[in-house]
Protein backbone atom coordinates (compact mmCIF):
# COMPACT_ATOMS: atom_id res chain seq x y z
CA UNK A 1 0.00 0.00 0.00
CA UNK A 2 2.80 2.53 1.40
CA UNK A 3 4.24 2.56 -2.61
CA UNK A 4 1.43 3.05 -4.19
CA UNK A 5 0.88 6.11 -2.14
CA UNK A 6 4.04 7.36 -2.93
CA UNK A 7 3.88 6.38 -6.20
CA UNK A 8 0.39 8.70 -6.65
CA UNK A 9 1.67 12.19 -4.33
CA UNK A 10 2.23 13.60 -7.69
CA UNK A 11 -1.25 12.65 -9.22
CA UNK A 12 -2.51 14.57 -5.47
CA UNK A 13 -0.79 17.48 -6.19
CA UNK A 14 -2.27 17.82 -9.56
CA UNK A 15 -5.71 16.84 -8.05
CA UNK A 16 -5.65 19.58 -5.26
CA UNK A 17 -5.34 22.13 -8.12
CA UNK A 18 -8.00 20.87 -9.97
CA UNK A 19 -10.28 20.88 -7.10
CA UNK A 20 -9.26 24.19 -5.79
CA UNK A 21 -10.37 25.78 -9.15
CA UNK A 22 -13.56 23.92 -9.66
CA UNK A 23 -17.18 25.55 -9.13
CA UNK A 24 -20.33 25.36 -7.55
CA UNK A 25 -21.22 22.11 -5.10
CA UNK A 26 -24.49 20.96 -5.34
CA UNK A 27 -26.14 20.56 -1.92
CA UNK A 28 -25.73 17.20 -0.83
CA UNK A 29 -29.58 14.85 -1.23
CA UNK A 30 -31.39 14.44 -4.85
CA UNK A 31 -34.63 16.64 -5.86
CA UNK A 32 -37.78 16.01 -5.20
CA UNK A 33 -39.00 12.03 -5.51
CA UNK A 34 -41.46 11.48 -8.27
CA UNK A 35 -41.64 7.69 -6.53
CA UNK A 36 -41.78 6.94 -2.93
CA UNK A 37 -40.75 3.62 -1.43
CA UNK A 38 -39.95 2.76 2.32
CA UNK A 39 -36.93 0.96 3.26
CA UNK A 40 -36.90 -2.96 4.03
CA UNK A 41 -35.32 -4.08 7.58
CA UNK A 42 -33.14 -6.48 5.18
CA UNK A 43 -31.49 -9.06 6.54
CA UNK A 44 -28.20 -7.69 5.31
CA UNK A 45 -26.94 -4.98 2.85
CA UNK A 46 -25.60 -7.96 0.24
CA UNK A 47 -29.46 -8.88 -0.02
CA UNK A 48 -29.71 -10.04 -3.72
CA UNK A 49 -31.16 -6.48 -5.59
CA UNK A 50 -30.79 -8.50 -8.65
CA UNK A 51 -31.62 -8.33 -12.34
CA UNK A 52 -32.20 -10.32 -15.82
CA UNK A 53 -30.27 -8.08 -18.48
CA UNK A 54 -29.30 -11.02 -21.17
CA UNK A 55 -30.69 -9.36 -23.71
CA UNK A 56 -28.64 -6.15 -23.55
CA UNK A 57 -25.91 -6.90 -26.15
CA UNK A 58 -28.03 -7.80 -28.97
CA UNK A 59 -30.30 -4.69 -28.04
CA UNK A 60 -27.18 -2.67 -28.49
CA UNK A 61 -26.16 -4.33 -31.47
CA UNK A 62 -29.67 -2.99 -32.74
CA UNK A 63 -28.57 0.81 -31.70
CA UNK A 64 -30.53 0.72 -28.46
CA UNK A 65 -28.79 3.66 -26.53
CA UNK A 66 -29.73 3.34 -22.61
CA UNK A 67 -29.75 6.64 -20.56
CA UNK A 68 -29.84 7.47 -17.09
CA UNK A 69 -32.83 9.02 -15.45
CA UNK A 70 -31.48 12.49 -16.33
CA UNK A 71 -31.18 11.69 -20.00
CA UNK A 72 -27.51 11.32 -20.28
CA UNK A 73 -25.91 8.44 -22.14
CA UNK A 74 -24.33 5.96 -19.99
CA UNK A 75 -22.98 2.23 -19.62
CA UNK A 76 -26.57 0.25 -18.69
CA UNK A 77 -24.28 -1.48 -15.99
CA UNK A 78 -23.17 1.81 -14.41
CA UNK A 79 -27.06 2.53 -14.48
CA UNK A 80 -28.44 -0.28 -12.90
CA UNK A 81 -25.07 0.17 -10.39
CA UNK A 82 -25.89 3.67 -9.66
CA UNK A 83 -29.48 2.50 -8.82
CA UNK A 84 -28.97 -0.05 -6.24
CA UNK A 85 -28.75 -3.39 -8.48
CA UNK A 86 -26.06 -5.77 -6.78
CA UNK A 87 -26.69 -8.77 -9.17
CA UNK A 88 -26.76 -9.42 -12.86
CA UNK A 89 -29.20 -12.51 -13.84
CA UNK A 90 -27.50 -14.28 -17.48
CA UNK A 91 -28.85 -17.50 -19.23
CA UNK A 92 -26.99 -19.20 -21.43
CA UNK A 93 -27.87 -21.26 -24.38
CA UNK A 94 -25.45 -24.22 -25.85
CA UNK A 95 -25.54 -23.03 -29.14
CA UNK A 96 -28.20 -20.75 -30.49
CA UNK A 97 -26.85 -20.66 -34.13
CA UNK A 98 -29.03 -22.56 -37.15
CA UNK A 99 -26.82 -24.08 -39.38
CA UNK A 100 -26.37 -21.01 -41.73
CA UNK A 101 -24.78 -19.22 -38.35
CA UNK A 102 -27.78 -17.18 -38.04
CA UNK A 103 -29.00 -16.61 -34.21
CA UNK A 104 -32.31 -17.94 -32.57
CA UNK A 105 -32.86 -14.76 -31.32
CA UNK A 106 -33.90 -13.50 -27.72
CA UNK A 107 -30.55 -12.12 -27.19
CA UNK A 108 -28.46 -15.24 -29.10
CA UNK A 109 -27.08 -15.77 -25.56
CA UNK A 110 -24.65 -18.11 -26.27
CA UNK A 111 -21.64 -18.39 -23.45
CA UNK A 112 -19.46 -15.39 -24.63
CA UNK A 113 -22.08 -13.22 -24.61
CA UNK A 114 -23.11 -13.84 -20.93
CA UNK A 115 -19.08 -13.52 -20.44
CA UNK A 116 -19.45 -9.90 -22.22
CA UNK A 117 -22.36 -9.35 -19.87
CA UNK A 118 -20.09 -10.81 -16.53
CA UNK A 119 -17.31 -8.55 -17.50
CA UNK A 120 -19.58 -5.36 -17.53
CA UNK A 121 -21.35 -6.14 -14.31
CA UNK A 122 -18.25 -6.81 -12.77
CA UNK A 123 -16.74 -3.32 -13.68
CA UNK A 124 -19.42 -1.41 -11.63
CA UNK A 125 -19.34 -3.89 -8.90
CA UNK A 126 -21.97 -6.85 -9.43
CA UNK A 127 -21.59 -10.31 -9.61
CA UNK A 128 -23.19 -12.58 -12.34
CA UNK A 129 -25.72 -15.13 -11.69
CA UNK A 130 -25.26 -18.06 -14.59
CA UNK A 131 -28.66 -19.64 -15.94
CA UNK A 132 -28.16 -22.22 -17.69
CA UNK A 133 -30.95 -23.41 -19.42
CA UNK A 134 -28.94 -26.66 -21.22
CA UNK A 135 -30.54 -26.39 -24.11
CA UNK A 136 -30.36 -24.56 -27.96
CA UNK A 137 -33.48 -22.09 -27.02
CA UNK A 138 -36.15 -21.22 -24.43
CA UNK A 139 -36.22 -23.61 -21.15
CA UNK A 140 -39.34 -23.26 -19.30
CA UNK A 141 -41.54 -25.43 -17.80
CA UNK A 142 -43.66 -26.08 -21.40
CA UNK A 143 -39.95 -27.37 -22.59
CA UNK A 144 -36.94 -28.57 -21.98
CA UNK A 145 -35.57 -29.53 -24.58
CA UNK A 146 -31.74 -30.99 -24.92
CA UNK A 147 -29.08 -28.72 -27.59
CA UNK A 148 -28.82 -30.49 -30.66
CA UNK A 149 -25.51 -31.88 -30.14
CA UNK A 150 -26.94 -33.81 -27.37
CA UNK A 151 -29.76 -35.78 -28.94
CA UNK A 152 -29.44 -39.14 -29.54
CA UNK A 153 -26.94 -39.51 -26.19
CA UNK A 154 -27.31 -42.17 -23.84
CA UNK A 155 -28.09 -40.60 -20.31
CA UNK A 156 -24.31 -41.50 -19.57
CA UNK A 157 -23.24 -39.27 -22.29
CA UNK A 158 -25.75 -36.47 -21.62
CA UNK A 159 -24.17 -36.57 -17.83
CA UNK A 160 -20.93 -36.09 -19.13
CA UNK A 161 -22.00 -33.56 -21.81
CA UNK A 162 -23.69 -31.59 -19.06
CA UNK A 163 -20.80 -31.59 -16.63
CA UNK A 164 -18.00 -30.24 -19.43
CA UNK A 165 -20.18 -28.17 -20.23
CA UNK A 166 -20.78 -25.78 -17.01
CA UNK A 167 -17.10 -26.81 -16.33
CA UNK A 168 -15.70 -25.05 -19.51
CA UNK A 169 -18.17 -21.99 -19.92
CA UNK A 170 -18.01 -21.13 -16.06
CA UNK A 171 -14.42 -21.18 -16.74
CA UNK A 172 -14.66 -19.14 -19.84
CA UNK A 173 -17.48 -16.55 -17.78
CA UNK A 174 -14.89 -15.82 -15.56
CA UNK A 175 -12.00 -15.33 -17.56
CA UNK A 176 -13.04 -12.83 -19.20
CA UNK A 177 -13.38 -11.10 -16.25
CA UNK A 178 -16.96 -11.52 -14.69
CA UNK A 179 -17.61 -11.93 -10.75
CA UNK A 180 -20.06 -15.41 -10.44
CA UNK A 181 -21.45 -15.86 -7.27
CA UNK A 182 -24.35 -17.62 -8.02
CA UNK A 183 -25.01 -21.03 -10.95
CA UNK A 184 -28.25 -21.87 -11.69
CA UNK A 185 -28.36 -26.14 -13.21
CA UNK A 186 -31.33 -25.49 -15.64
CA UNK A 187 -34.10 -22.85 -16.15
CA UNK A 188 -37.59 -23.42 -14.81
CA UNK A 189 -36.76 -27.27 -14.28
CA UNK A 190 -40.55 -27.55 -12.83
CA UNK A 191 -41.11 -30.50 -15.54
CA UNK A 192 -37.98 -31.70 -16.32
CA UNK A 193 -33.92 -30.58 -17.82
CA UNK A 194 -32.12 -31.45 -21.08
CA UNK A 195 -34.94 -33.76 -22.50
CA UNK A 196 -35.20 -35.89 -19.32
CA UNK A 197 -38.80 -35.97 -17.13
CA UNK A 198 -37.72 -38.78 -14.80
CA UNK A 199 -37.14 -37.77 -11.41
CA UNK A 200 -33.99 -40.28 -11.48
CA UNK A 201 -32.54 -38.49 -14.61
CA UNK A 202 -33.20 -35.18 -13.46
CA UNK A 203 -31.66 -36.01 -10.47
CA UNK A 204 -28.54 -37.45 -12.23
CA UNK A 205 -27.74 -34.23 -14.53
CA UNK A 206 -28.48 -31.52 -11.25
CA UNK A 207 -26.06 -33.30 -9.58
CA UNK A 208 -24.18 -33.27 -12.65
CA UNK A 209 -23.97 -29.42 -12.93
CA UNK A 210 -23.49 -29.00 -9.20
CA UNK A 211 -20.43 -30.57 -9.33
CA UNK A 212 -19.17 -29.35 -12.08
CA UNK A 213 -19.58 -25.86 -10.40
CA UNK A 214 -18.24 -27.10 -6.82
CA UNK A 215 -15.07 -28.05 -9.04
CA UNK A 216 -14.92 -24.61 -10.45
CA UNK A 217 -15.13 -22.63 -6.77
CA UNK A 218 -17.04 -23.67 -4.18
CA UNK A 219 -17.53 -20.67 -2.73
CA UNK A 220 -20.18 -20.51 -5.74
CA UNK A 221 -23.52 -20.97 -4.70
CA UNK A 222 -25.45 -23.90 -6.52
CA UNK A 223 -29.33 -22.96 -7.40
CA UNK A 224 -32.39 -25.57 -8.57
CA UNK A 225 -35.12 -23.35 -10.20
CA UNK A 226 -38.70 -23.23 -10.23
CA UNK A 227 -41.70 -22.27 -11.06
CA UNK A 228 -45.95 -22.06 -9.69
CA UNK A 229 -45.63 -21.82 -6.10
CA UNK A 230 -49.05 -21.05 -6.55
CA UNK A 231 -48.86 -24.99 -6.68
CA UNK A 232 -48.27 -27.31 -3.98
CA UNK A 233 -46.88 -29.17 -5.87
CA UNK A 234 -43.48 -27.23 -5.84
CA UNK A 235 -43.12 -28.74 -2.22
CA UNK A 236 -42.80 -32.03 -3.95
CA UNK A 237 -40.22 -31.20 -5.70
CA UNK A 238 -38.39 -29.81 -2.73
CA UNK A 239 -38.66 -33.03 -1.16
CA UNK A 240 -37.77 -34.90 -4.23
CA UNK A 241 -34.25 -33.07 -4.43
CA UNK A 242 -34.05 -34.56 -0.52
CA UNK A 243 -34.56 -37.52 -2.01
CA UNK A 244 -32.69 -38.17 -4.35
CA UNK A 245 -29.73 -36.53 -2.74
CA UNK A 246 -29.42 -33.89 -5.45
CA UNK A 247 -26.30 -31.39 -3.92
CA UNK A 248 -27.39 -27.80 -4.07
CA UNK A 249 -27.50 -24.27 -1.89
CA UNK A 250 -30.53 -22.45 -3.50
CA UNK A 251 -33.93 -23.44 -3.49
CA UNK A 252 -35.19 -20.97 -6.49
CA UNK A 253 -38.66 -19.70 -7.71
CA UNK A 254 -39.94 -17.78 -10.74
CA UNK A 255 -42.53 -15.33 -9.04
CA UNK A 256 -45.40 -13.45 -11.61
CA UNK A 257 -48.29 -12.23 -9.53
CA UNK A 258 -50.65 -12.55 -12.84
CA UNK A 259 -50.40 -16.25 -12.20
CA UNK A 260 -47.90 -17.47 -9.44
CA UNK A 261 -50.58 -16.57 -6.26
CA UNK A 262 -50.41 -14.35 -3.22
CA UNK A 263 -47.10 -12.88 -1.87
CA UNK A 264 -47.80 -14.99 1.70
CA UNK A 265 -48.07 -18.16 0.25
CA UNK A 266 -44.68 -17.30 -1.55
CA UNK A 267 -43.18 -16.69 1.57
CA UNK A 268 -44.74 -20.27 3.09
CA UNK A 269 -43.75 -21.85 0.35
CA UNK A 270 -40.04 -20.43 0.69
CA UNK A 271 -40.16 -20.97 4.21
CA UNK A 272 -40.95 -24.71 3.91
CA UNK A 273 -37.77 -25.58 2.09
CA UNK A 274 -35.63 -23.13 4.79
CA UNK A 275 -37.14 -24.50 7.11
CA UNK A 276 -37.11 -28.54 6.34
CA UNK A 277 -34.58 -28.70 4.15
CA UNK A 278 -31.94 -25.98 5.65
CA UNK A 279 -32.15 -24.39 1.88
CA UNK A 280 -31.50 -20.65 0.70
CA UNK A 281 -34.28 -19.30 -0.76
CA UNK A 282 -34.77 -16.99 -3.57
CA UNK A 283 -37.21 -15.61 -6.52
CA UNK A 284 -34.91 -16.47 -9.34
CA UNK A 285 -37.64 -13.94 -12.01
CA UNK A 286 -40.41 -11.29 -11.19
CA UNK A 287 -41.69 -8.52 -13.28
CA UNK A 288 -44.38 -5.81 -13.74
CA UNK A 289 -45.49 -3.31 -16.09
CA UNK A 290 -45.28 0.44 -15.54
CA UNK A 291 -47.63 0.53 -18.41
CA UNK A 292 -49.84 -1.57 -20.76
CA UNK A 293 -49.05 0.08 -23.63
CA UNK A 294 -46.79 -1.90 -26.32
CA UNK A 295 -44.14 0.39 -28.09
CA UNK A 296 -42.34 -2.40 -30.25
CA UNK A 297 -45.11 -3.61 -32.45
CA UNK A 298 -44.86 -7.18 -30.45
CA UNK A 299 -47.59 -8.33 -28.83
CA UNK A 300 -46.80 -8.07 -25.01
CA UNK A 301 -47.32 -10.81 -22.19
CA UNK A 302 -49.33 -8.44 -19.75
CA UNK A 303 -51.27 -6.00 -21.89
CA UNK A 304 -54.73 -4.01 -22.53
CA UNK A 305 -56.40 -7.72 -23.63
CA UNK A 306 -54.90 -10.17 -21.35
CA UNK A 307 -53.13 -11.03 -18.24
CA UNK A 308 -53.82 -7.32 -16.51
CA UNK A 309 -56.01 -8.40 -13.53
CA UNK A 310 -56.78 -11.04 -10.80
CA UNK A 311 -56.17 -11.05 -7.11
CA UNK A 312 -52.59 -10.80 -7.22
CA UNK A 313 -52.16 -7.99 -9.63
CA UNK A 314 -52.20 -5.31 -6.82
CA UNK A 315 -50.79 -2.51 -8.03
CA UNK A 316 -50.72 0.72 -10.74
CA UNK A 317 -49.82 0.14 -14.13
CA UNK A 318 -47.14 3.01 -13.15
CA UNK A 319 -43.81 3.36 -12.45
CA UNK A 320 -44.98 3.51 -8.95
CA UNK A 321 -46.90 0.54 -9.04
CA UNK A 322 -43.91 -1.39 -10.85
CA UNK A 323 -41.53 -0.24 -7.98
CA UNK A 324 -43.94 -1.40 -4.99
CA UNK A 325 -44.10 -4.62 -6.57
CA UNK A 326 -40.30 -5.27 -6.21
CA UNK A 327 -40.79 -3.71 -2.99
CA UNK A 328 -43.52 -6.26 -1.75
CA UNK A 329 -41.53 -9.20 -3.43
CA UNK A 330 -38.15 -8.48 -1.91
CA UNK A 331 -40.00 -8.29 1.67
CA UNK A 332 -41.54 -11.46 1.12
CA UNK A 333 -38.43 -12.62 0.03
CA UNK A 334 -36.83 -11.40 3.08
CA UNK A 335 -39.23 -12.53 5.68
CA UNK A 336 -38.20 -15.96 5.20
CA UNK A 337 -37.19 -17.78 8.79
CA UNK A 338 -33.80 -17.60 9.54
CA UNK A 339 -32.06 -15.23 7.25
CA UNK A 340 -32.60 -17.84 4.31
CA UNK A 341 -34.15 -15.51 2.02
CA UNK A 342 -31.31 -14.79 -0.09
CA UNK A 343 -32.90 -11.94 -2.56
CA UNK A 344 -34.78 -11.04 -5.59
CA UNK A 345 -33.72 -11.08 -9.56
CA UNK A 346 -36.03 -8.92 -11.70
CA UNK A 347 -36.17 -10.45 -15.53
CA UNK A 348 -35.32 -8.87 -18.50
CA UNK A 349 -35.87 -5.27 -16.71
CA UNK A 350 -33.96 -3.66 -20.09
CA UNK A 351 -35.66 -5.15 -22.89
CA UNK A 352 -36.91 -2.35 -24.45
CA UNK A 353 -38.12 -1.54 -28.02
CA UNK A 354 -35.73 -1.40 -31.05
CA UNK A 355 -37.93 1.20 -32.58
CA UNK A 356 -40.53 3.08 -30.86
CA UNK A 357 -44.22 2.26 -32.06
CA UNK A 358 -46.02 5.18 -29.87
CA UNK A 359 -48.47 7.43 -31.02
CA UNK A 360 -47.81 5.97 -34.69
CA UNK A 361 -51.09 4.92 -36.97
CA UNK A 362 -51.84 3.02 -40.43
CA UNK A 363 -48.86 2.79 -42.80
CA UNK A 364 -46.49 4.74 -40.37
CA UNK A 365 -47.25 2.06 -38.09
CA UNK A 366 -46.81 -0.75 -40.53
CA UNK A 367 -43.42 0.17 -42.02
CA UNK A 368 -41.94 0.77 -38.65
CA UNK A 369 -42.72 -2.48 -37.73
CA UNK A 370 -41.24 -4.15 -40.84
CA UNK A 371 -37.98 -2.05 -39.58
CA UNK A 372 -38.32 -3.63 -35.69
CA UNK A 373 -38.90 -7.79 -37.71
CA UNK A 374 -35.70 -6.65 -40.03
CA UNK A 375 -33.83 -5.66 -36.64
CA UNK A 376 -34.73 -8.24 -34.61
CA UNK A 377 -33.70 -10.72 -37.36
CA UNK A 378 -30.90 -9.60 -37.75
CA UNK A 379 -29.29 -9.30 -33.94
CA UNK A 380 -31.19 -11.14 -32.09
CA UNK A 381 -33.03 -8.77 -30.51
CA UNK A 382 -36.83 -9.83 -30.24
CA UNK A 383 -38.12 -12.82 -28.22
CA UNK A 384 -37.01 -15.38 -31.43
CA UNK A 385 -35.95 -14.74 -34.17
CA UNK A 386 -37.46 -16.84 -37.50
CA UNK A 387 -34.09 -18.94 -37.69
CA UNK A 388 -35.14 -20.69 -34.46
CA UNK A 389 -37.83 -22.56 -36.35
CA UNK A 390 -35.59 -25.87 -37.47
CA UNK A 391 -35.09 -25.65 -33.48
CA UNK A 392 -38.76 -24.90 -31.96
CA UNK A 393 -40.70 -25.15 -34.48
CA UNK A 394 -43.85 -25.41 -32.42
CA UNK A 395 -43.17 -22.19 -30.63
CA UNK A 396 -40.90 -19.92 -31.77
CA UNK A 397 -40.96 -20.88 -34.96
CA UNK A 398 -44.36 -19.89 -35.69
CA UNK A 399 -44.48 -17.11 -33.31
CA UNK A 400 -41.41 -15.31 -33.54
CA UNK A 401 -40.92 -11.42 -33.17
CA UNK A 402 -39.80 -8.68 -30.29
CA UNK A 403 -40.06 -7.95 -26.94
CA UNK A 404 -43.40 -9.23 -24.96
CA UNK A 405 -42.08 -7.30 -22.24
CA UNK A 406 -40.77 -4.05 -23.08
CA UNK A 407 -43.73 -2.85 -20.70
CA UNK A 408 -42.16 -3.81 -17.70
CA UNK A 409 -38.50 -2.55 -18.56
CA UNK A 410 -37.31 0.01 -15.95
CA UNK A 411 -36.52 1.91 -19.16
CA UNK A 412 -38.78 4.33 -21.53
CA UNK A 413 -38.85 3.62 -25.18
CA UNK A 414 -36.20 6.26 -25.74
CA UNK A 415 -33.93 4.54 -23.59
CA UNK A 416 -34.42 6.62 -20.57
CA UNK A 417 -33.95 5.16 -17.32
CA UNK A 418 -37.46 4.91 -15.43
CA UNK A 419 -37.60 6.71 -11.79
CA UNK A 420 -39.26 2.93 -10.25
CA UNK A 421 -35.70 1.90 -11.21
CA UNK A 422 -34.96 3.53 -8.00
CA UNK A 423 -36.49 0.95 -5.87
CA UNK A 424 -33.34 -1.08 -5.83
CA UNK A 425 -31.87 1.14 -4.01
CA UNK A 426 -34.43 2.87 -2.00
CA UNK A 427 -35.42 0.23 -0.35
CA UNK A 428 -32.22 -0.38 1.41
CA UNK A 429 -32.06 0.52 5.33
CA UNK A 430 -31.81 4.22 6.68
CA UNK A 431 -28.22 5.56 6.32
CA UNK A 432 -27.32 3.39 3.78
CA UNK A 433 -24.92 4.78 1.51
CA UNK A 434 -21.71 4.13 -1.28
CA UNK A 435 -18.41 4.17 0.02
CA UNK A 436 -16.93 7.35 -1.87
CA UNK A 437 -20.00 8.86 -2.41
CA UNK A 438 -19.07 12.18 -0.28
CA UNK A 439 -22.37 14.06 -1.40
CA UNK A 440 -24.93 11.22 -1.32
CA UNK A 441 -25.89 11.92 -4.84
CA UNK A 442 -25.71 8.32 -5.33
CA UNK A 443 -23.09 8.43 -7.58
CA UNK A 444 -19.53 8.25 -7.43
CA UNK A 445 -18.22 11.12 -9.80
CA UNK A 446 -16.06 13.56 -9.93
CA UNK A 447 -18.10 15.66 -7.33
CA UNK A 448 -17.19 13.61 -4.38
CA UNK A 449 -13.97 14.21 -5.61
CA UNK A 450 -14.28 17.62 -5.66
CA UNK A 451 -15.70 17.77 -1.71
CA UNK A 452 -13.20 16.22 -0.48
CA UNK A 453 -10.69 18.14 -1.67
CA UNK A 454 -12.62 21.28 -0.44
CA UNK A 455 -12.73 19.95 2.75
CA UNK A 456 -9.43 19.43 2.76
CA UNK A 457 -8.60 22.87 2.11
CA UNK A 458 -11.06 23.88 4.37
CA UNK A 459 -12.84 25.92 2.32
CA UNK A 460 -16.80 26.10 3.06
CA UNK A 461 -19.33 23.55 2.28
CA UNK A 462 -23.16 22.94 3.23
CA UNK A 463 -23.00 19.17 3.41
CA UNK A 464 -22.54 17.84 6.82
CA UNK A 465 -19.09 15.75 7.75
CA UNK A 466 -21.04 12.69 8.62
CA UNK A 467 -22.04 12.42 5.38
CA UNK A 468 -18.92 13.57 3.86
CA UNK A 469 -17.07 10.99 5.71
CA UNK A 470 -18.66 8.75 3.51
CA UNK A 471 -16.21 9.32 1.07
CA UNK A 472 -13.27 8.21 3.64
CA UNK A 473 -12.57 5.26 1.18
CA UNK A 474 -9.23 4.09 2.84
CA UNK A 475 -11.58 4.16 6.38
CA UNK A 476 -8.85 5.44 8.65
CA UNK A 477 -11.80 7.67 10.21
CA UNK A 478 -10.37 10.96 8.28
CA UNK A 479 -10.93 12.44 5.01
CA UNK A 480 -8.00 13.19 3.05
CA UNK A 481 -6.51 14.24 -0.05
CA UNK A 482 -5.95 9.96 -0.56
CA UNK A 483 -9.11 9.65 -0.15
CA UNK A 484 -10.14 11.76 -3.99
CA UNK A 485 -7.02 10.03 -4.85
CA UNK A 486 -8.15 6.75 -4.62
CA UNK A 487 -12.00 8.15 -5.98
CA UNK A 488 -10.22 9.47 -8.92
CA UNK A 489 -8.23 6.25 -9.74
CA UNK A 490 -11.63 4.11 -9.77
CA UNK A 491 -12.98 6.74 -11.61
CA UNK A 492 -10.31 6.41 -14.15
CA UNK A 493 -11.14 2.44 -14.18
CA UNK A 494 -7.12 1.85 -12.36
CA UNK A 495 -6.67 -0.74 -10.09
CA UNK A 496 -7.86 0.13 -6.34
CA UNK A 497 -7.83 -1.23 -3.12
CA UNK A 498 -10.67 -0.97 -1.48
CA UNK A 499 -14.92 -1.35 -3.03
CA UNK A 500 -15.68 1.93 -4.12
CA UNK A 501 -19.38 1.96 -4.93
CA UNK A 502 -20.65 -0.76 -2.81
CA UNK A 503 -23.59 0.24 -0.21
CA UNK A 504 -23.23 0.25 3.80
CA UNK A 505 -24.65 0.93 6.59
CA UNK A 506 -24.23 3.96 8.82
CA UNK A 507 -23.80 3.38 12.24
CA UNK A 508 -25.91 6.51 14.14
CA UNK A 509 -24.34 8.30 16.63
CA UNK A 510 -25.19 7.77 19.96
CA1 LIG B 1 -43.96 -5.58 -27.22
Amino acid sequence: MKHICKAIRPIVCMLLAIILCAGVIPAAGAAEPSIVIEPIALNNLDFIRGMDVSSVIALEKSGVVFKNEKGNKEDIFKILADNGVNYIRVRVWNDPYNAGGNGYGGGNNDVNTAALIGRRAAKYGMKLLVDFHYSDFWADPGKQKAPKAWAGMTMEEKTDALYAFTATSLKTIRDAGADIGMVQIGNETTMGIAGENSWYNMAQLYNAGSQAVRGFDPDVLVAIHYTNPENSYIKTLADFLHDYNVDYDVFATSYYPCWHGSLSNLTQVLNYTAQTYGKYTMVAETSYPYTLADSDGHPNTIGEWNNNSGENMLWDFSPQGQANEVRAVMNAVNEVESCKGLGVFYWEGAWITVGDVTGLGGKQYQSRVVLNQNIWEKFGSGWAASYCGEYDPDDGGKWYGGSAVDNQAFFAPDGTALPSLRVFADVLPEGSYRLGDADDSGEIDVIDVTCIGRYCANMPMDIPEDILLHGDVDGDGRLTVIDATWIQRHLANMEVGFPIGIWKQRIPKE
